[in-house]
């Protein structure tokens, strides 16, 4: 496999291109963004920097498609052949694909082709064979009547996608939109949109229809504001910052009251009881539920809350964790922590650690490392003795940056979980049911893990709440935000 890779790694790249009513197209203005790539600085290729006025075609073709019924009338058994022909394209591609993606966003490799092209196939093909199973209802009423619940695809969805898995993400919310008989314009990040276009020229080829699924590069404030502004687009889903989150809800509320659906980041909890199973085990899988993607996870376990007799020892079984970490290419397979996405981005990672610095905490590691390759690659950084009211502590950091902080009692962790604004996961490792199923209540957070961190799969939902957002991806319950109830009230 390696071979293979070596020989993408440098493949030159032809410029890319809205995908829109079916068709590649340029910025109507022309315009275009550089990709650099995380892994040396380089510059990769160029994509289209759209414009309002192609986001707002992306739109009237998406709306034209749903309204024509090319797409939402047809059975669902059909939709489910078209898609399942495209998650086979993708995974036909998949190397090709991840590795141009960690060429755009640092993602080590062999993460980034499990969790971005591969995951892609896999959500799609969940939700193309769900489609066909899902019926509607008909209500327990008077004889007299017949009440039947439909569930209709909502109409034109708008999705805002972040960089650090753009497929996987992408996906849990283009597969269920699409499958459930919706268009989409889709909006990838900035620092990671060539393997979104990629897979959507795929679907074309899978036979999409056009107008179905239209891909919009470019900057958020541009392309992102004008599908949250949009008086055609019926929801918007998105996962980002909360700032971001903000705009699109005050957006929706200036336009057509669209339903937003965020999903906005965490500052998770993850709780080490003294009791817990394994301390070895409880250490290396949180050190990688933080570290994977050099942190650059929603759902990463950045706060660990441990128990004061064993706060000494557990750190530095973390420490050694941490430090046995690869850092380094992330085209190299044995790598186990690629690239920081952008530089703007390992700044902000290094300022977190040079601020805990001069609060006088006791860092270790969260150096800058391989400034000669000109990429971007920071090593692990643990905050041992980080306090509740650190900022490092209570931001979001999207980076390899943990902190540590010793707990005395039940409740006082289950205090300190939940002093944040965010709410989206969390971990508790203990050997004590009862304790464990108290915590998985008291916990304000969509997915508390037990005794692991991170790996649950696509039946499950993710979802947060708090300030983490609303709405839920993965499982079949991610179709609620795609397929509205419709009462026929029929008297007999
Ligand atoms: P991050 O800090 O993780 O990059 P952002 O919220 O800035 O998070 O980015 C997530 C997505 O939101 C990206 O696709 C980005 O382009 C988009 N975005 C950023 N600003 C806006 C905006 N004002 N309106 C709509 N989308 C935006």
């Amino acid at each position: 496999m390696q071979t293979h890779i070596e020989s993408l790694r440098t493949a030159p790249l032809a410029p890319f291109l809205h995908i829109i009513d079916g068709r590649r197209v340029a910025a109507s203005d022309g315009g275009t963004m550089t990709v650099i790539s995380p892994i040396d600085g380089s510059a990769l290729t160029t994509y289209a920097r759209g414009t309002k006025a192609d986001t707002d075609a992306a739109i009237a073709a998406a709306r034209r498609a749903f309204d024509d019924g090319r797409w939402s009338d047809l059975a669902p058994a059909v939709r489910k052949k078209v898609l399942l022909k495209w998650a086979d394209l993708i995974e036909a591609d998949a190397l090709a694909i991840a590795v141009l993606g960690v060429r755009e966003n640092g993602t080590e490799i062999g993460m980034a082709l499990k969790a971005e092209p591969l995951s892609a196939v896999a959500t799609i093909r969940y939700y193309a064979e769900a489609i066909d199973k899902l019926y509607g209802e008909i209500a327990p009423t008077d004889p007299a009547f017949l009440g039947l619940v439909h569930r209709e695809p909502v109409g034109v969805v708008g999705a805002i996608v972040p960089w650090n898995f753009p497929l996987m993400i992408g996906a849990w919310k283009f597969a269920a939109a699409l499958a459930a008989g919706c268009t989409m314009v889709l909006k990838p990040a900035e620092t990671a949109c060539l393997t979104l276009v990629r897979v959507a020229e795929l679907g074309l080829e899978a036979g999409l229809p056009p107008g179905v699924f239209n891909v919009v590069t470019g900057e958020g404030a541009v392309v992102g504001a004008a599908i949250a502004e949009s008086m055609d687009v019926d929801v918007l889903v998105f996962t980002g910052s909360g700032g971001t989150g903000r705009r699109l809800l005050e957006a929706a509320a200036r336009s057509n009251l669209k339903r937003v659906y965020l999903e906005l980041g965490g500052k998770s909890p993850n709780i080490i009881f003294a009791d817990a199973p394994d301390l070895d085990e409880a250490a290396k899988v949180s050190a990688q539920g933080i570290f994977r993607n050099s942190g650059q996870v929603c759902i990463a376990g950045s706060r660990i809350l441990v128990e004061r007799s064993i706060h000494a020892a557990f750190v530095e079984k973390l420490s050694k964790h941490a430090a046995a970490i690869k850092v380094g290419d992330p085209l190299d397979g044995t790598t186990q922590a690629g690239a920081i996405n952008s530089e703007r981005q390992l700044m902000q990672n290094l300022a977190f650690v040079e601020e805990a610095k001069a609060n006088g905490r006791s860092v270790i590691g969260g150096e800058r490392i391989l400034q000669e390759t000109g990429g971007y690659y920071m090593q692990p950084a643990i905050v041992a003795d980080a306090a509740p009211q650190d900022r490092v502590f209570r931001d979001e950091v999207f980076g390899p940056v943990l902190t540590v902080t010793p707990f005395d009692t039940e409740a006082e962790a289950v205090a300190l979980a939940n002093d944040t604004a965010y709410g989206l996961a969390a971990a508790v490792w203990t050997s004590n049911l009862s304790r464990a199923h108290r915590m998985v209540r008291k916990i304000r957070a969509g997915l508390v893990h037990v005794n692991t961190y991170g790996g649950s799969d696509l039946s499950v939902p993710l979802g947060g709440v708090k300030q983490s957002g609303n709405g839920h991806d993965k499982s079949l319950h991610a179709f609620d935000k795609f397929l509205d109830l419709k009462t026929a009230w029929v008297k007999l």
